[in-house]
């Protein structure tokens, strides 16, 4: 029997079970590094509820594949949406609700029985809000951040969007006088690197070649194909550090578009402010007619997950009942990628806002958040 209530809390199993696999794929390949045997018991845990799933709702599953290489090879290395192809229907039409069906593959094959993790899987696991995913490094300086003073907060977030590669100098300059968790936080949120580094020219971060490719922190860098000529080798690495590629990745990067917001309303003389109330929301506009804007950058490139994040978001709501109007921005080029973006997410925006505040919340592109500014001054 297949009831409403199972098929509900089956549902819950399975997200349960995708984080845990999520995690585990993740945990897996970190524990490679350190050259040690890549055991992972979340990942165990978490193909076990799939497994027991899959039997329940898959016919075309075949329990002696039930174990890890397996699942690796079934699984792991396609497309989630492929894993539910032969899924009961009633429950299939549910699980794709879920962002973890749009997911790519979860690790690409690198050959000879080796694999990597996904820029998709990283992305989804940064989203998770789940103590599951705790030592993440953005997580881990994230809720060093939030303890800190308002003024301290914007400091440090601005000098690390600012600062992927820092001087060792620079860095001594910014943590005198300030207080030990400053220091902790920026201690924590730097390492070192070796020879051969280069400056990457999109998002400063540091590239290396691998088997004949530059590899950033993000795809979008990575696939840009740099010249060489254009690249600048650092020779003084022993005198830099560079941010831990998580720091870089979720908080520096997507950082820029707030910065981006923030550096035009001051060019158009337009107050703002940066992550107002300890980070209730990104920037906070004020205009000479009196009224107030709260504005929420997204940098996630796929729409059904940052629809995910809103619909957990319980700050929001209260942000948007106390400004004229609010605005979810995300970069132009998200658009251009998936131009039903805006409207995948506006139409969860009037679904969660409903009639009395929906017309005061919306997602739109950078560059309509500019021409929106330019009318209102
Ligand atoms: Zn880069």
């Amino acid at each position: 029997m297949m009831t409403k209530e199972i098929i509900e809390k089956d549902l819950i199993d399975l997200r349960k079970a995708m984080a845990l696999i999520i995690y585990g794929v993740y945990e897996k390949e970190r524990i490679k590094k350190e050259n040690k045997y890549p055991y992972s018991p979340r990942l165990k845990h978490g193909m076990d509820m799939f497994f027991r799933l899959a039997l329940k709702y898959d016919n075309s599953f075949d329990l002696r594949t039930a174990y890890e290489t397996a699942f690796i090879r079934n699984y792991a290395m396609k497309p989630v949406s492929e894993w539910f192809e032969n899924w009961n229907a009633i429950i299939l039409s549910k699980i794709k609700e879920n962002s973890y069906y749009y997911l790519d593959a979860l690790v690409e094959d690198t050959g000879s029985n080796t694999y990597h993790i996904s820029e998709a899987t990283e992305d989804y696991l940064n989203l998770l809000e789940s103590d599951l995913i705790a030592g993440l490094d953005q997580k881990i300086i994230y809720e060093k951040l939030i303890k800190l003073d308002q003024e301290d907060y914007v400091k440090v977030r601005k000098f690390i969007i600012e600062n992927p590669i820092a001087d060792l100098k620079d860095l001594r300059k910014f943590k005198m006088g300030k207080s030990d968790l400053v220091v902790e936080i920026i201690n924590s949120a730097y390492e070192g690197f070796d020879y051969g580094h280069y400056v990457c020219p999109r998002c400063g971060w540091t590239i290396k070649e691998i088997n004949g490719i530059y590899k950033c922190q993000n795809q979008d860098c990575t696939k840009s194909n740099f010249s060489f000529e254009k690249l600048e080798l650092i020779e003084e690495y022993n005198d830099k550090l560079r941010l831990k590629r998580g720091v870089m990745k979720y908080i520096a990067d997507p950082g820029k578009l707030e910065l981006e917001i923030f550096n035009y309303c001051k060019e158009k003389k337009v107050d703002c402010f940066l992550w107002p109330d300890m980070d209730s929301f990104d920037i906070l506009l004020e205009f000479k007619n009196g009224k107030k804007w709260a504005v929420d950058a997204k940098a996630v490139k796929q729409p059904e997950a940052l629809r995910e994040s809103i619909a957990n978001d319980y700050i929001f709501p209260e942000v948007v009942k106390n400004h004229d109007k609010s605005f979810y921005v995300i970069p132009d080029s998200y658009y251009d990628e998936r131009k039903d973006y805006l409207t995948v997410i506006n139409r969860t925006l009037n679904i969660l806002y409903g009639e009395n505040y929906s017309e005061r919340v919306e997602c739109i592109r950078l560059k309509d958040l500019k021409s929106l500014i330019r009318k209102e001054i």
